[in-house]
């Protein structure tokens, strides 16, 4: 099996990244995995620079292949925020629910035209000795009035999915990853991965 180091300690994205890459023959490891306990400060300006930040200080210190998901969600009213400080919203704790409340509450009185969001996902995959590539991936769709649904992680229960009558928490994990900005994004990078991967 082909060894590829996924560069998160959250476990919501490592379930959906083994969903998609172990049926494609990858052994996917996350940094728990790897027992990997270091913080990896994120310093970008956008999803795609802190993507290369993590993977680059990941496949330097293993020199193995490594891709790194930077990942959140950006609500038009909001101006595009959450965006990069999605995990820590409502501080520096990471809590899904304080978040998603925080976004609930900003958005209170607004009516459903002006809810409009969207998740994105900036993948980047680093191979010692190579140049680092990245991808982007994009999921439309609007912030709901309350939480519904119970998987997922993160923001899912308030994402009401364009064109389906359901939010993201309410999808099955089969469907979320058929649909997601994580899904996306890694329908391009497999192409380069299957390319990249050393012999
Ligand atoms: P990162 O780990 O710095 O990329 O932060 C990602 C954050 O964005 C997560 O903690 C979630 O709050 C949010 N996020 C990213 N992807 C998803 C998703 O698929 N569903 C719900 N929230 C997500």
């Amino acid at each position: 099996m082909k060894e590829v180091i996924i560069a998160t300690k959250n476990e919501g994205k490592v379930k959906e990244f083994k969903a998609i890459l172990t049926p494609r023959g990858y052994d996917v490891k996350s940094l728990s995995d790897i027992n990997y306990t270091e913080d990896i400060e994120e310093t970008g300006q956008t999803f795609e620079e802190n993507a290369i930040i993590k993977a680059e200080t990941i496949s330097k210190a293993t020199g193995k292949m490594v891709i790194a998901d930077d990942s959140g969600l950006s609500v038009d009213y909001l101006g595009g925020r959450p965006g990069i400080f999605s995990a820590r919203y409502a501080g520096e704790e990471k809590n899904d629910l304080a978040n998603l409340n925080k976004v609930l509450k900003e958005l209170e009185g607004t009516i459903k035209e002006d809810r409009s969001a969207r998740f994105r996902c900036a993948l980047a995959l680093s191979v010692p000795g190579q140049k680092t590539k990245t991808t982007e991936g994009v999921v439309e769709g609007y912030i709901t009035e309350a939480p519904n649904g119970a998987n997922g992680f993160g923001y899912d229960p308030i994402f009401l999915v364009k064109d389906k009558d359901q939010t993201m928490a309410q999808l099955s994990s089969e469907e979320k990853n058929k649909i997601s900005h994580r899904a996306d994004a890694l329908k391009k990078l497999s192409i380069l991965l299957d390319q990249e991967e050393p012999k």
